[in-house]
């Protein structure tokens, strides 16, 4: 048996992975589970699956918990050491790394230095720590398995000896799919009075509301681009964003000859899951194949940056390298909060952003402290914009 420990259970990408492994009880078990605030959701889920252990982020919930698990064989932990230990302990093979935000790096990183199978869906980690993150992964023989859709996608169309670097592997260019969002062909001066609601109505997803807004502002598509640089050892130059509405191919890679391989499935994040868990086998997901009469058509267009502001702040940004894009992401992280609070607008969140990007010195990212202080300094100054905002 593999002994799976999921980091936000209780999220879109953690109840997704509980089902997949519903499908496999013979092949994995459920070691620990975690969520931030969530009681009521996480009991259930241990309630139903017995792990070994449940950890509750946020310490001031944990004491609930353990009143509801009471007499049960789950031990409840709670804060940060608790999601570290349950990344780090023995019983735990592979961990799905499904925290939103920056709360997911430390754990994540436990896992890598570990030695673990890591499933990342928390694109944050790469994004904050790239390096530092790969440099563990190596040292410690972890194995890095990407969960985001697109990551995943290239993952399966690239060779298995794409480690030597994508040009010795023979690829040209990753191509990058983006839906798009709800707000692809909004007039633009509608764009700033649309409401959380809008925003977080994906077209073709079901996901947490963070990365929804994320992706009607195409900032998620920026962080996949800084993701994909660090999964795939390559520049932002080499990855090209292609708009493609029906989220059908979830990204491709153009090969020297001409090729362009791609990956095909409906939207829905079991897909990449069951990869990820099986590689380098497959498993039943539980998600229909396609059906290409129905869908009939599939469209392309390039990214309009005026409409999209984020996508070309995230690349500024890993071009500037070092701290830079842990101050994007949490500018980013900060922006997306007051929005969803209907503090500002949802064309502020660039705007705060990019002043953040601007008046917050980078730094090179040689330590995880000199990389959170930077985080700290960036939701600070990210703050102090939004009063300004709102004044
Ligand atoms: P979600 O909001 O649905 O779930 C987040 C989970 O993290 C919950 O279990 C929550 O309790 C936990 N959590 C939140 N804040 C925390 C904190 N401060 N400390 C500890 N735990 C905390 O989010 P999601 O949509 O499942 O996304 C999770 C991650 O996966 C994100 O990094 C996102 O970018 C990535 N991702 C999601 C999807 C998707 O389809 N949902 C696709 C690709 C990548
Ligand atoms: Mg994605």
């Amino acid at each position: 048996m593999i002994g799976v420990t999921i980091l936000g259970a209780t999220g879109s990408i953690g109840v997704n992975t509980l089902d997949v492994i519903s499908q496999h009880r013979d092949r994995f078990s459920v070691v620990a589970l975690t969520a931030n605030r969530n009681v009521e959701s996480l009991a259930k889920q241990c309630l139903d699956w017995s792990p070994r252990y449940a950890v509750m982020a946020d310490e001031s919930c944990a004491g609930q918990l353990q009143k509801i698990l009471h007499g049960k064989s789950t031990e409840v932990l709670a804060g940060p050491e608790g999601l570290q230990h349950v990344a780090e302990i023995e019983e735990t093979d592979y961990v799905m790394a499904a925290i939103v935000g920056a709360a997911g790096l430390l754990p994540t990183l436990a896992a890598a230095k570990s030695g673990k199978r890591i499933l990342l869906a928390n694109k944050e980690s790469l994004v904050m720590s790239g390096q530092i993150f790969i440099d563990a992964v190596r040292e410690h023989q972890a194995e890095l398995l990407p969960i985001d859709s697109e990551h995943n996608a290239i993952f399966q169309c690239m060779p298995s000896a794409f480690n030597n670097g994508l040009k010795e592997s023979g690829v040209n260019r990753i191509l990058l799919t983006a839906s798009g969002g709800p707000f692809r062909t909004t007039p633009l001066n509608e764009l700033h009075r649309v409401t959380p609601d809008q925003a977080c109505a994906h077209p073709n997803w079901v996901m947490g509301r963070k990365i929804s807004v994320d992706s009607a502002t195409m900032m998620n598509k920026g962080l996949e681009i800084i993701e994909a640089c660090w999964l795939f050892n390559t520049t932002p130059d080499h990855i090209q964003v292609v708009l493609h509405p029906q989220s059908v191919i979830h990204s491709m890679v153009e090969y020297i000859d001409g090729s362009v391989l791609g990956q095909l499935s409906n939207p829905d994040m079991r897909t990449p899951i069951a990869y990820a868990l099986a590689w380098p086998e497959r498993i039943q997901s539980g998600v229909d194949c396609l059906n290409l009469f129905d869908i009939a058509q599939l469209d392309f267009e390039p990214p309009d940056l005026e409409r999209f502001p984020c996508l070309r702040l995230a690349r500024e940004a890993m071009q500037l390298g070092g701290t830079a894009t842990a101050i994007l992401n949490a500018a980013n992280e900060i922006a997306v909060e007051e929005f969803l609070n209907r503090n500002i607008r949802f064309t502020s969140i660039a705007e705060v952003v990019e002043t953040t990007l601007a008046h917050v010195p980078s730094h090179t990212a040689a330590t995880l402290e000199i990389i959170l202080a930077d985080d700290i300094a960036a939701r600070e100054y990210a703050r102090y914009m939004v009063q300004e905002l709102v004044a």
